[in-house]
């Protein structure tokens, strides 16, 4: 026999019934960008690399040593879209779509590409539902995106905690940096390769680090609280106040610094207990600086990215117990008459409701169409066998309560099943 080929290391096959779940997810996406004003943005799978390299920035982990890059055959450095954020803005100063004094709102959900260690909650293709608010500078702007995440964790019912932070800007990065190469320097030899290579390029990368190694000196590092300008301190002190005032609990946690260069102020991460290690479910904050860097007009943007992946995890540990949902019918036809009346049946249900209607072809008894109605999480079975015929009705089983009743047979049978389905 040939062998087997299987999917990539760090890739998941998405397929029923966990692909409905997805559709569901993602139709609740669009329509929490619809009711924010936020439109969809789809960029390519690829772009150059180059953009990663400025927008990113090279003394992140991504821009080190996750990227997917490869060479085509024109001798160009593509690299498949590790994020969403670089190539969103390449893609609206492209179509110039960001003018001084235009605010503008965009979304994206799709793929992302890293080469990670692949783990729970980490993957090698991973899909990233964010939003990318831009063109404000006020704090408004900070708390509209991160009242939008707190909304879809709302709609699920999920346990999450929102982090926030604030990393200064040009005009107070210098002096904190001035402090954190003061604190870790006496450190260096301790410290992780990562870390002693980052710290006089980009000091403040090693708060992000993951490594053990680091972990005692970060913890003892200075918060940034104490060195943030006026300005800075202000928008900070405006972000807590309206998500006081729109009742969104927020943690102020001084390690959280995201990893891209570009940051500054606002900075936050959504974390659920109930992901283990990789526990941060969604993280954003504000980047006052990359579109400027990436060649466009000076402008002011926030946003965030969510894992779709560790949202639907994190979902999963909060509903353990719950019994899926049954939906739809299956319809169970008894004998060949009774298959072909169904045939049209099964047609004209499906032009009627708005569930799932199933049907098996093969010539199978009773009780192994209605395990087939169970394995398809049908909430009836409607059943059909040359008794029924002669005695003018069809059998509607309800499977969750476990009861029967007949449904005459004839025009109205359709009509009558649509009216129960409704309800
Ligand atoms: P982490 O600290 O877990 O490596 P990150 O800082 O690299 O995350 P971001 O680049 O901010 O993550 O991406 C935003 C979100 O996308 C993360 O919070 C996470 O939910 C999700 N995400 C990022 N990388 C992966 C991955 N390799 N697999 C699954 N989800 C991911
Ligand atoms: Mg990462």
């Amino acid at each position: 026999m040939a062998s087997k080929i299987v999917a990539p290391r760090g890739t998941q096959d998405i397929f029923p019934p966990q692909s409905g779940r997805w559709q569901e997810l993602e139709a609740r996406i669009h329509q929490l960008a619809r009711r924010y004003g936020y439109g969809e943005m789809r960029t390519p799978m690829f772009e150059a690399t180059e953009l990663f390299e400025r927008g990113v920035g090279d003394t992140t982990d991504i821009v080190e040593k996750e990227m997917y890059t490869f060479e085509d055959k024109g001798g160009r450095r593509n690299t498949l879209r590790p994020e969403w954020t670089a190539p969103v803005v390449r893609a609206a100063l492209q179509h110039n779509l960001v003018q001084p004094g235009v605010a503008q709102r965009f979304y994206y959900v799709g793929p992302i590409f890293r080469y990670e260690r692949p783990q729970a909650g980490r993957y090698r293709q991973a899909h990233q539902f964010g939003v990318e608010c831009v063109g404000f500078k006020g704090p408004e702007a900070d708390v509209e995106v991160i009242a939008m995440a707190m909304h879809l964790f709302r709609s699920y019912g999920i346990d999450v905690t929102l982090n926030i932070n604030s990393i200064g800007d040009a005009a107070c990065r210098g002096k904190y940096r001035e402090a954190l190469l003061e604190h870790f320097r006496p450190a260096l030899e301790h410290l992780s390769e990562d870390s002693q290579r980052r710290l006089e390029r980009n000091p403040l990368r090693l708060l992000d680090s993951k490594e053990e190694r680091d972990k005692p000196f970060v913890e003892s590092a200075p918060p940034f609280e104490a060195y943030l300008c006026d300005a800075c301190r202000d928008h900070f002190e405006h972000v807590k106040k309206y998500l006081n005032q729109i009742a969104i609990p927020f943690v102020v946690n001084p390690r959280i610094v995201r990893g891209l260069d570009y940051y500054t102020r606002t900075v936050f991460e959504f974390v659920s207990d109930a992901l283990g290690a990789q526990s941060t479910v969604c993280a954003g904050g504000r980047y006052d600086d990359l579109i400027k860097s990436l060649g466009g007009p000076d402008t002011p943007s926030v946003g965030f990215a969510l894992g779709e992946e560790r949202l639907l995890m994190t979902i999963d540990a909060a509903a353990e117990s719950q019994e899926n949902e049954r939906r739809g019918i299956q319809l169970v036809a008894l004998g060949e008459v009774a298959r072909e009346l169904m045939v049209t049946m099964c047609s004209l249900l499906r032009y009627s409701i708005d569930a799932p209607v199933f049907m098996d072809y093969d010539d199978r008894k009773l009780l192994a169409q209605l395990k087939i109605a169970d394995r398809n999480n049908a909430r009836y079975a409607l059943v059909l066998g040359s008794e029924e015929i002669s005695a003018g009705n069809a059998v509607l089983r309800d499977l969750v309560e476990r009861s029967d009743r007949p449904l005459p047979l004839g025009k109205d049978l359709v009509p009558s099943l649509v009216e129960v389905m409704k309800s």
